[in-house]
């Protein structure tokens, strides 16, 4: 007999734990070789005062298992509570989030039918750092970070995936634009895995078009890869248009653990009413039955499931007058009319067969600590932020210019990124957040800034915070201000 592989289930809040009933009863009856070990996440261990909203004995559970079926869980509004989703992700480092989004017109209507498209998103770094910082009067901050080796699995699992699944091109979107260093490595780093899968097209579009022709034009677009922040709402607008942000599923996948869920979330608003589309976790199981090597029994439900959208049974939320039955079907209904199709296939619909593979295998965790790379690192200058209100941007550089900053130059004075000094500009709106540029002709030790920073703070400035400026072999490490 094939083997069971134990998953963890955890059943969420909000229509979660119905959407989890349902979607369980049809792993059953779909013949899924799986054993469930329930871990607790969400509203009650928030309830319990446990402010990372999972379990006591959970990360344990999951290690053992590395498999978790997850319903969406609610982030509570305030109180610092961070999303529990956004935890688990970067816990078990789950760096790719493969959000396939297709039409299923016309058994639900979409304004593209033939659209299939999938959208693979960074899953850890970026804004989601979730590093902020409010630090003057007016001023908070969000720290943003892009990874080299962090781009590079994640676009190398996008391009694993294209060829795996037959795709025929990869599309990344940034804004490197604008965001130099950050989105400029993000695409620098696709272009160099690009390069090594010839047989797949390639190409970027600036992530502001490139959304908008997604959403005009989604059947041009096949696999798209982007950092955490663009591909979560890309993902959504995909979702969106193939008729319901209720049918897609969604993977996050890493070397060592995997998680699946539905893309939408808790959906407080219809919880407890039983009309919940229980299809994106549907979906979400059938890619980890995928995963966990049981590919026949995820196209046995596929298939079902596509039979029963081509009769009519439909949840409200992809309920339509042409091809849906007279009345839409609650969440038990749709259920039950899966379970009653399975072992049959679409008639319309092409029937689904996923792979069999093998299942992954895992290794024994241990942080995985970088090899510095070879190249001369230089601390050249320093960025010296203020919470500042007494004068002109002049004013401000006249007292940094008598400070005694050795071998450091006042270089520039920018605001809200924007320069304001040398040449100020007073149609420039300001705020009290201050960014003095101080840079040398010399490579510089620590010390030199620290003596810098001691006279700052000597003659009263309101020093908030600062950031080094680096050359890499020679090569800028920093952006310029905007005008600088
Ligand atoms: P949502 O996705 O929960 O709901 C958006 C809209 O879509 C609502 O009108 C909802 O009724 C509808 N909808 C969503 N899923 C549906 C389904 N299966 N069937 C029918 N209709 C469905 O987004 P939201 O309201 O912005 O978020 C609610 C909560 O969920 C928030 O706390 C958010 O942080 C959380 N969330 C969790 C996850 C996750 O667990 N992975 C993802 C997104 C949002």
């Amino acid at each position: 007999m094939a083997e069971t592989t134990t998953i963890c289930v955890a059943r969420g809040d909000g229509i979660g734990p119905e959407i989890m009933d349902a979607t369980l009863q049809i792993l059953e009856a779909g013949g899924a070789r799986i054993d469930i070990e329930e871990i607790e996440a969400g509203r009650e261990v928030y309830e319990r005062g446990v402010s990372s909203g999972i379990g006591e004995g959970a990360w344990e559970t999951l290690r053992d298992n590395r498999v978790l079926l997850k319903a969406p869980i609610t982030t509570p509004q305030g109180g610092g509570y961070k999303s529990l989703n956004v935890t688990i992700r970067k816990t078990l480092s789950l760096y790719a989030n493969v959000r396939p989004c297709r039409a299923y017109s016309p058994y639900v209507p979409s304004k593209h039918p033939g659209m299939d498209v999938t959208v693979i998103r960074e899953n850890e770094e970026d804004l989601y750092s979730g590093i902020e910082y409010r630090q003057s009067g007016e001023m908070t901050q969000a720290l943003k970070f892009i990874s080299r080796p962090g781009t590079e699995r994640l676009c190398r699992y996008a391009f694993e995936y294209a060829q795996a699944q037959g795709r025929k091109k990869v599309t990344c979107m940034t804004k490197d634009n604008i965001l130099k260093a950050t989105d400029g490595l993000f695409h620098e780093v696709f272009e160099e895995v690009a390069a090594d899968y010839p047989d797949i097209k390639s190409d970027h579009l600036i992530i502001d078009i490139g959304t908008a022709r997604v959403a005009t034009s989604p059947t041009e677009f096949d696999v798209l890869v982007a950092p955490n922040l663009y591909g979560d709402v890309l993902s959504d607008v995909t979702a969106e248009l193939t008729g319901s942000v209720g049918l897609c599923g969604s993977a996050n996948v890493g070397d060592e653990f995997a998680m699946f869920e539905a893309i939408h979330g808790s959906a407080p608003d219809i919880a407890g009413r039983g009309i919940a589309n229980p299809s994106g976790l549907i979906h979400g199981a059938i890619m980890m039955l995928t995963h966990i090597g049981q590919g026949d029994v995820a196209s046995r439900i596929n298939n079902a499931w596509l039979k029963t959208l081509e009769d009519g049974v439909h949840t409200p939320d992809i309920y339509n007058e042409s091809h849906s039955q007279p009345a839409p079907a609650s969440t038990d209904e749709f259920t039950d009319a899966v379970v009653e199709r399975m072992g049959e296939e679409p008639v319309d619909f092409d029937p689904v067969e996923h792979p069999i593979q093998d299942p992954p295998t895992y290794s024994e965790a241990s942080y995985r600590i970088p090899p510095a790379r070879e190249e001369k690192k230089e601390l050249v200058g320093v960025d010296v932020f203020l919470e500042w209100r007494d004068g002109t941007p002049s004013d401000l550089a006249e007292v940094l210019n008598g400070l005694d900053s050795g071998a450091l130059e006042l270089s520039a004075i920018t605001n809200r990124g924007m320069k304001v000094w040398p040449d100020p500009m007073p149609e420039t709106f300001v705020s009290d957040h201050w960014q003095c540029r101080f840079e040398a002709d010399q490579a510089l030790e620590v010390a030199d800034v620290l003596s810098l920073l001691k006279e700052v703070d000597l003659v009263g400035l309101d020093l908030i915070k600062t950031e080094h400026l680096y050359n890499f072999d020679g090569e800028r490490g920093y952006t310029r201000g905007q005008g600088e």
